[in-house]
């Protein structure tokens, strides 16, 4: 086999290699199916056991109490931002948004094409360097819902506690954060994450509704957006992306061996401190893009003196075999995204990678 890059990619990212192998094994016959499950009806006794099984490994892994459910569905988080304020932002009412980075940004823009939106807090004028305290939100008490992006990817920041919202139910786009450290997420009512962070490959969205919050969706919108449709048929309304369902199924199953989350935030502070701490040593060579208490857990971003720099650091990452490490197109820059797939091992092989170019070029 070709060695496998020491890949950084934000996503789609890295996967576990003993997931790899296993999907590999069952790619051309699935257990004693005869097939593969990609070949399977979804109407399968297989594929609805898939199902069953991969929601109640989501929500033990996530925590969360009685009364949420896991819907699988496609369109990535992208369609999430449109989703979630078709059924939940009605006529009449407005939909706050906390906005510190550009997806949240991008959550925002869907909802105001929908219906009437706040901006309870936005770092944007500080370049998005930084995550507002608490006291700093201004939440409308009748809102339908406060947005927060858990971890903003594009920028390296993310909430670290869960702001008090006066009883105003919350929605969060967890994508590139879930299972990667503990999250409060009983406090939110809603719950999404597109798979290629952190849960799978792409191509399904792990949504977490609590049952009270979905029943108050909007009834007027076409069956196929209704969360409630997804619900009433465990996710088997229509046919799901069943084989990216499968792969998360077994992203769990490796999670669950690691130790469950806790034991993956452990390590994730590990893999996050080797290269923070590369940047705070190098005496300015290296400028952290974010203020050090909102620094991701899930991805690095820092910033060379120029981008000539910046390129000569990218070509000589790439010939040592390293992958994705760019800034994405918006903000340019740096990135490490150290999501749960990738190992201490190739972390500390970047951190000392990046002592050694600082002390080549600095
Ligand atoms: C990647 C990402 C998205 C967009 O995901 P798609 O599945 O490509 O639509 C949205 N929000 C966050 C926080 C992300 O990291």
């Amino acid at each position: 086999m070709e060695k496998r890059k020491l890949n950084f990619n934000p996503g789609p990212a890295a996967l576990p290699l003993e997931v790899l192998e296993e999907a590999r094994d069952q790619l051309v016959s699935h257990g004693t199916l005869g097939m593969s499950l990609m070949e399977a009806s979804h109407r399968s006794p297989a594929v609805e056991e898939l199902i069953r099984e991969t929601e109640v490994r989501l929500l033990a892994l996530t925590e969360l109490p009685p009364g949420y459910r896991v819907l699988f569905m496609g369109g990535g988080a992208s369609m999430q931002f449109a989703l979630a304020p078709l059924n939940f932002l009605k006529p009449g009412r407005v939909a706050a948004y906390a906005l510190t980075g550009s997806f949240a940004e991008k959550a925002f823009q869907e909802a105001g094409r929908i219906g009437k939106t706040a901006i309870a807090v936005s770092s944007k004028m500080s370049g998005w360097r930084r995550i507002p305290a608490p006291n700093e939100l201004t939440v409308p008490p009748d809102a339908a819902y406060l947005h927060l992006t858990l971890n903003n990817t594009i920028e390296g920041s993310q909430w670290n506690a869960v702001p008090a919202t006066g009883g105003v139910p919350l929605i969060g786009d967890a994508t590139s954060c879930i299972l990667g450290r503990r999250l409060e997420l009983s406090k939110f009512s809603l719950i999404y994450a597109g798979a290629q962070k952190n849960l799978g490959p792409a191509g399904v969205t792990a949504v977490l509704l609590s049952e009270a919050f979905g029943s108050e969706a909007n009834e007027e919108i076409p069956l196929i957006f209704q969360y409630r449709t997804y619900l009433q048929n465990d996710s088997l309304y229509n046919t799901p992306p069943v084989h990216s369902v499968y792969m998360m199924n077994l992203v769990l199953k490796w999670v669950e061996r690691q130790g469950g989350v806790a034991a993956m935030e452990r390590v994730n502070e590990a893999k996050a401190r080797l290269l923070y701490e590369s940047i705070d040593r190098s005496g300015g060579f290296y400028e952290g893009a974010v203020d050090a208490p909102d620094r991701s857990l899930m991805n690095v971003t820092w910033r060379l003196r120029d981008a000539e720099l910046e390129r000569r650091f990218l070509r000589s990452a790439e010939s040592n075999g390293f992958e994705g490490l760019a800034g994405h197109r918006s903000v340019g820059g740096l990135r490490a995204s150290i999501y749960n797939a990738v190992s201490l091992e190739a972390c500390k092989t970047l951190g000392e990678f990046m002592d050694d170019f600082a002390r080549r070029h600095g």
